[in-house]
C-alpha cells in the first residue's frame, strides 16, 4: 500500500474504498455523493467501482512487497512479463517482508503500522477548538474556541490535524522528512484528507509550506508538496505549488522557544503572483504544527495578498503544550 512511483493512484483508491480489507492504516471511506443516483464516487478518485480498479495497472514498489502487482487484459508476452512480475514478488515478500515504518517490525502481506503502533497513534476527532484544531477533554458544545484560540488568535480560519504529535507520529514524520521516506506519504496524506474533510469540502486550493531553495536542494524535496499531493488526490482539490515562497532563509525551528520562532519567520514568506491566490479560500498543508509560527507566517502572507480564506491541514500537532517541540 506504501508507495513510492507512479503506482499510488491505483493501491490507493482500492485502500480508500475498500477498507472492509482491515488495513490498519486504511481510513474509513469518504463518500463525495457527486455521482448521481444509485453512484457512489469516491472523493477524488473515480467512481468506486473494485473490478474496475482491480483491471488498472500498478507498478510494484517496495513498501509492499509482491501486494500490488498488476494484473492486466494483455497478450502472450504481458502475460509473460506479468507471471514473472508476480514471481519476483512472492520471492522479494518472502526475502524482505514489509516492515512497520515505526518500529520496523514485520507486517506480513499488508504493509502499514503494526498493530502496536496502531494502538499508540493518538488520531485527533471532535470535540476540539473550532479555530486550533486543539481536542477538548470534554464536548463544551459546538462552535467552542479554547483559551488560546482567545488569548492569541492565529492569522488562519481554522487549523485541522490527523493526529497528535507523539512518539508514533514523531517516527513517521522524521522518515518522511529526514529519511527520504517518501513511501510513508501516501498513507499520511490520506488521513490528513479524512481529518480535513470538511475544509476540503470548501477550498479551492492547496497551498504546501515551502522550503528555502537551499534546503530543498538539500533535501531533494519537500515534504509538505508530497503530502499535499495525497491530500489533493483523495479530495479533487489542486495543488498551487509556487503560490507561496520562502524568500529568507530560515534557522532550523529545532529547539527554538516559541518567541524565537516567531522572529525566526518574520518576514520569511512571500506571495509569488497575488493572482494566484487572491480571492480563493486555500488550505495550508505541512507536517507538523507545534508553535503555529511558520504556519502563521504563511497565512499572513496569503491574507496580505488577497486570499479569500486561509485554513491550515498538517498531519500532526503538538498538543501538550509541555513537551519538547521538534
Ligand atoms: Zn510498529
Amino acid at each position: 500500500m506504501i508507495s513510492r512511483g507512479g503506482s499510488v493512484k491505483a493501491v490507493a483508491v482500492h485502500m480508500f474504498c475498500a477498507p472492509s480489507r482491515g488495513w490498519l492504516s486504511s481510513p474509513p471511506p469518504l463518500w463525495a455523493g457527486k455521482g448521481g443516483e444509485g453512484k457512489r464516487v469516491c472523493r477524488g478518485f473515480e467512481t468506486c467501482n473494485t473490478d474496475k480498479i482491480e483491471r488498472r495497472p500498478a507498478r510494484r514498489y517496495p513498501g509492499a512487497m509482491g501486494t500490488a502487482l498488476a494484473e492486466s487484459n494483455g497478450g502472450g508476452r504481458r502475460r509473460w512479463s506479468q507471471t514473472l512480475r508476480r514471481l519476483v514478488g512472492i520471492s522479494l515478500d518472502l526475502a524482505l517482508p514489509p516492515l512497520c515504518p515505526a518500529c520496523r517490525e514485520p507486517v506480513g502481506a499488508q504493509a502499514g503500522l503494526c498493530a502496536a503502533c496502531w494502538s499508540k497513534l493518538s488520531f485527533i476527532a471532535p470535540p476540539y477548538c473550532e479555530r486550533l484544531g486543539t481536542p477538548f477533554a470534554y464536548d463544551p458544545g459546538p462552535g467552542v474556541l479554547s483559551m488560546q484560540a482567545i488569548a492569541d488568535p492565529p492569522a488562519y480560519r481554522h487549523a485541522r490535524a490527523a493526529v497528535r504529535y507523539d512518539d508514533v507520529s514523531r517516527i513517521l514524520i522524521h522518515g518522511l522528512k529526514y529519511s527520504d521516506r517518501l513511501d510513508l506519504a501516501p498513507m499520511l496524506g490520506r488521513w490528513m484528507a479524512r481529518a480535513g474533510h470538511a475544509l476540503l469540502e470548501d477550498a479551492d486550493a492547496l497551498v504546501p509550506v515551502p522550503l528555502h531553495w537551499r534546503r530543498l536542494w538539500a533535501r531533494r524535496f519537500n515534504q509538505s508538496a508530497a503530502l499535499a499531493k495525497i491530500v489533493s488526490q483523495a479530495s479533487g482539490v489542486a495543488v498551487v505549488g509556487d503560490a507561496l515562497k520562502r524568500v529568507k532563509p530560515t534557522l532550523q525551528q529545532v529547539g527554538l522557544t516559541a518567541s524565537e520562532r516567531a522572529l525566526n519567520v518574520q518576514g520569511a514568506f512571500a506571495v509569488a503572483e497575488r493572482s494566484r491566490v487572491a480571492g480563493r479560500r486555500l488550505i495550508l498543508i505541512d507536517d507538523v504544527l507545534t508553535s503555529g509560527a511558520t504556519i502563521d507566517a504563511c497565512a499572513r502572507a496569503l491574507n496580505r495578498a488577497g486570499a479569500a480564506t486561509v485554513d491550515v491541514l498538517v498531519f500532526a500537532r503538538v498538543v501538550d503544550t509541555g513537551r519538547s517541540p521538534i
